[in-house]
């Protein structure tokens, strides 16, 4: 049984109330580790340290910020293997996916940032050589950046990245629900040199050390990714304390495929699409429309390949799926299923939780699931479902797919397949959704804005947008 420490202060340490929570491994639906059950206390704690971090942190040259954070990424990639199978083992995903996704996508955060800093520059504004205006862009201070279960040291390192390299210092709360990595980040931090008190990570409960994080007057930015209502409260909290925020919040993302797309690779990533990470990534395509020319043909091609896709415990190298987070999740998640047949729907394939063999038979396994003959305003088709559970429905024009498609409260991301170029674009710029891929799924450029409209989220995320996000502009004016 492994204890978790939060680190603080550039040490490890347990949180001041002594008490632990209890951490699951989902494969087998067993405590296997504990994490302190941190407070205000902490944060308190937390702040007075990063205070101290910020007078050495932010008089440091960006140079030598980078090369700690370049140091880190190279110590994360000498530690792939070990990352990954814990996060693995926290999370429930398959090891493959952890390996080739989540793990090398957390180096890449450090490194992206580290050396997107040094090109990073600001504007000036000429007045008739009267006067001229520049811009400063100084660190925020002390942040918070709260993240959620799903891609949880992929998602951490996301926040932590930018914050650190303009010069911010960070207090971070990784999801409880999966604080294995972001506690084996801290050892690697300390390995790497990190000043102390410039990243302090806090484990325990969102309602306890989140609160306070977001509440701690002097923790001037808040950065969270997590669920929509998490989100609402956090803001009803900041905003009146004039804090800056970003939120990364949920979506029921739509997936459009028309007549004339490539059928094959349209199949194959919708199958990536839908059940990628068992349907837990929030640009996961949860409703999936298909034009009525081709409808009969891909549901069956779909199905069947649904119906063939492993699900396995996480460490067996043919899993396409593997365990969902925790038990209440997946209950959740198969109350939807039960929804979805109340409200009219029939389940064409999965639907069920799946019982594995052996030492995995109480492991939170769910049967990737496809739903058909739902109304589009339905409850299953408008709340966020986040597990192995997609529905398809059939369209028969343009307008139609739109329509359905911009029908929900969320707006993170959309994708179009169709070989019609001049369609492409143009439902493209009709869809409502801060992210649209045509053609391809999930392919991330880090220099790009990334973020939903609607109750998806506010502000963005990634290259330039998290730069400026985590500095405050200062304009100087002077006469000439
Ligand atoms: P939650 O909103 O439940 O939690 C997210 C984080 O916030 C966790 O660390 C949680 O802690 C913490 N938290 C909970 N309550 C509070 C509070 N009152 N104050 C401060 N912090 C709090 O989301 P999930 O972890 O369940 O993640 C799934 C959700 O995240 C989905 O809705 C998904 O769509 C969304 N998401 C959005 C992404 C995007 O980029 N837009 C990307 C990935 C996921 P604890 O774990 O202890 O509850």
């Amino acid at each position: 049984m492994i204890d978790i420490q939060n680190y603080l202060n550039g040490t490890l340490q347990a949180a001041r109330s002594g008490s632990y929570l209890d951490n699951v491994n989902p494969s087998i639906g067993e405590v296997y580790s504990r994490i302190p059950r941190s407070g205000k206390e902490d944060v308190d704690m937390a702040v007075e340290a990063a205070e101290e971090g910020f007078k050495v942190w932010s008089n440091m040259s960006k140079e030598a910020r980078s090369n700690i954070m370049l140091k880190i990424a190279d110590l994360i990639e000498a530690n792939h293997a070990k990352l990954a199978e814990a996060e693995s083992i926290d999370n429930g995903k398959p090891l493959k996916l952890a390996e080739h996704v989540d793990i090398p996508r957390a180096a890449s955060n450090f490194r992206f940032f580290a050396t997107a800093v040094l090109h990073f520059s600001s504007e000036s504004h000429d007045m008739d050589g009267q006067f001229i205006n520049y811009t400063l862009r100084n660190p925020i201070g002390i942040v918070g950046c709260i993240s959620p279960w799903n891609l949880p040291l992929y998602l951490f390192t996301w926040k932590i990245a930018p914050a650190l390299a303009t010069g911010n210092v960070v207090i971070a709360k990784p999801s409880e629900v999966t604080p294995m990595t972001a506690y084996l980040l801290s050892e690697l931090c300390i390995e790497a040199g990190l000043p102390k008190g410039v990243l302090n990570i806090l484990h325990g409960l969102g309602g306890e050390v989140g609160a306070a994080i977001t509440e701690h007057p002097k923790i001037k930015a808040v950065s969270f990714t997590g669920g929509t209502s998490t989100g609402a409260h956090i803001a009803k909290v900041a905003a009146p304390m004039f804090k800056k925020l970003s939120l990364e919040l949920g979506g029921k993302n739509p997936n459009i495929i028309f007549d004339d797309c490539d059928f094959d690779k349209a199949l194959s990533t919708t199958m990536r699409s839908s059940f990628a990470n068992q349907g837990q990534i929030c640009l996961c395509g949860s409703r999936v429309f298909v034009q009525r020319g081709i409808y009969e043909k891909f549901k069956t091609a779909f199905v069947e390949k649904t119906k063939h896709a492993k699900v396995s415990y996480p460490m067996d190298p043919e899993a396409k799926l593997g365990a969902v987070v925790s038990e209440d999740h997946m209950n959740k998640v198969l109350s939807y299923v039960d929804l979805a047949k109340e409200e009219g729907g029939t389940v064409l394939c999965g639907g069920k939780r799946k019982i594995l063999e052996g030492e995995y038979a109480n492991g939170y396994y769910i049967e990737p699931t496809i739903i058909e003959g739902l109304d589009h305003m339905c409850r299953t088709n408008q709340e966020e479902i986040f597990g192995p559970v997609v529905t398809i429905t059939p369209f028969d024009t343009e307008e139609d797919a739109l329509e359905m498609a911009n029908s929900v409260e969320y707006g993170l991301a959309s994708t179009i397949w169709t070989q019609d170029i001049t369609k492409a674009h143009r439902v493209a710029a009709k869809i409502e959704s801060g992210i649209v891929w045509i053609n391809c799924w999930l392919v991330r450029d880090l220099r790009t804005p990334f973020g939903g409209v609607k109750n998806s989220g506010v502000g963005r995320e990634g290259g330039l947008e998290a730069l400026r996000f985590f500095t405050e502009p200062k304009n100087v004016c002077v006469s000439l």
